[in-house]
């Protein structure tokens, strides 16, 4: 034992199975909690994650107050902050658990060059550390499969145990004060282990809360993906649909550590030679897209279920944002911004790489010429149309089959729903077929030179 150390928290607000915090408490007497407030980055998340940040912060707060302790808040830039602290403490060790993201190493980089000695990394945002997980060949996998067995066959790290060492009671500036609260994770947790033998049939139907919503959780590390994965186990086809998407996130992270461009350069360098849609009518369609105006229904739903939530279903996310790339034939990088800026969820890493896999020039991308029929999947994954009544209550007076294609419906059928096409719900912007042929060929044009992947290049 000695002296005094440092946990600066950043994704990882919680003490429950915590690595840095564990390590900080078993190596030091005295252990003072940080977090620095970065005022444009709060300033620049969208209001749900903003929200969910600072409730976040809050409980950690609340659980170290219940240790005797409480988070000293610091705002400004980490690399004069964190130095800051140590110097106003005089600690002689810093604890964090790593991030994966372009800006998060330069952002570490230059909290180290500041310090006399570099920080103590753990993992305790993932399951798996980045680079844990490589081919023979010691890369990581350009398919999730073979990332997903080996992945699945290693064991996680033990869980960590904190010691009791004499927690900091220092306030710094304190925490901007926020009266909306979220369920607690031990509430979803419970929601999902009571449901979760039909996780595989119910994941993706948007009408019924058949996932876990623990993503938000995830994201600011409420929760601990290790602890998860011990609790869930794999013992049944529910528990191991369920841990195979902690596999994907972490496969997700694993491909941003290496590719630090993730959310501006395509994984596949042909595909950034795709011509975009670009201009007034572009705009125009974008704006159709962010507003839940599209015409299409289940599009229009999942916009607006985001807007309104700060959350979409998975599959919705799939639907609408292969939408915005393939129908309107828009850069999947605007999308990925916006989903980033609404989502509660948002995140890097999370959200490129999905971003990427939908529009095709991700690793294990759907390859780019399957493109999603929105009506299709609309009737398979929303068959009653209950999702659309709940966020497109204008067309809820159709029927179960007529929801899905408005526009197609007999006129007076749809009089008779109080449905008045171009007046009450807008015409589709676009026809699918024609969007599929257009996509086909911005893509097949994009694909004429070399597309050799580059997942394993290091960034
Ligand atoms: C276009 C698009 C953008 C996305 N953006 C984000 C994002 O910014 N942040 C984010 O956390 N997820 C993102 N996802 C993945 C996924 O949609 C969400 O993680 C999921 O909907 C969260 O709901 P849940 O917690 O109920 O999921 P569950 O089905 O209960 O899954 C459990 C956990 O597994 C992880 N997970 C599930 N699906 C995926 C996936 N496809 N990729 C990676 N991890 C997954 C999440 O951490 C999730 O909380 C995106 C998906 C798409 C198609």
């Amino acid at each position: 034992m000695s002296d005094h150390g440092i946990v600066w928290f950043r994704r990882d607000l919680r003490l429950h199975d915590n690595p840095a915090w564990a390590a900080a408490t078993n190596g030091h007497d005295q252990v003072t909690a940080v977090l620095v407030i970065e005022t444009e980055l709060l300033h620049g998340a969208g209001p749900f994650r903003r929200q969910a940040f600072l409730n976040a912060a809050q409980e950690l707060d609340r659980q170290l107050a219940g240790i005797g302790g409480r988070l000293r808040v610091e705002y400004g830039d980490p690399a004069t902050m964190v130095p800051l602290v140590a110097s106003d403490t005089d600690a002689s060790a810093i604890y964090v658990n790593g991030d994966v993201t372009r800006w998060s190493a330069r952002r570490d980089t230059a909290v180290d060059a500041a310090l006399p000695s570099p920080m103590h990394v753990s993992w305790g945002t993932l399951v798996h550390p980045p680079g844990s997980i490589l081919t023979k060949a010691g890369n990581l996998s350009k398919v999730f499969t073979p990332f997903w067995k080996q992945w699945s066959s290693r064991q996680p790290r033990a869980a960590s145990e904190a010691a009791s060492a004499q927690i900091a009671t220092a306030t710094g500036s304190g925490l901007p004060t926020s009266s909306a609260h979220s369920m607690p994770v031990t509430e979803q947790l419970d929601r999902l282990l009571e449901d979760l033998a039909s996780y595989p049939e119910s994941r993706d139907l948007p009408a019924i809360a058949g996932t876990s919503r623990l993503s938000t959780a995830l994201r600011f590390g409420t929760i601990s993906p290790v602890h998860l994965v011990e609790l869930i186990g794999t013992d049944h086809p529910g528990a191991s649909a369920f841990v195979r998407q902690l596999a994907w996130r972490d496969w997700y992270a694993h491909t941003t550590a290496k590719n630090l461009e993730i959310d501006r350069k395509a994984l596949r360098p042909g595909f950034d030679r795709i011509s975009w849609a670009t201009g007034a009518e572009a705009d125009r369609d974008f704006d159709c897209w962010t507003q839940g105006m599209t015409g299409y229904p289940i599009v229009d739903a999942g916009m607006r279920e985001l807007r309104a939530t700060g959350w979409m279903h998975n599959r919705v996310r799939m639907v609408a944002a292969s939408f915005l790339v393939k129908d309107l034939l828009i850069d999947w990088r605007r999308g990925e911004r916006y989903f980033r800026h609404w989502l509660s969820d948002g995140d890097i890493p999370q959200n490129a790489g999905n971003w990427q896999w939908v529009a095709g020039t991700g690793p294990d991308a759907a390859p780019y010429f399957r493109i999603f029929n929105p009506l299709t999947q609309s009737r398979r994954f929303d068959p009653s149309g209950t999702y659309i009544r709940q966020w497109v209550p204008e067309l809820s007076a159709l029927s179960d089959t007529s929801i899905h294609e408005p526009w197609s419906v007999p006129p007076l059928e749809r009089a008779a729903a109080g449905v008045w096409i171009g007046e009450t719900y807008p015409a589709p912007i676009i026809d699918h077929a024609f969007a599929r042929e257009r996509t086909l060929l911005a893509y097949q044009s994009a694909l004429a030179a070399d597309i050799e992947p580059n997942h394993d290049q290091a960034p």
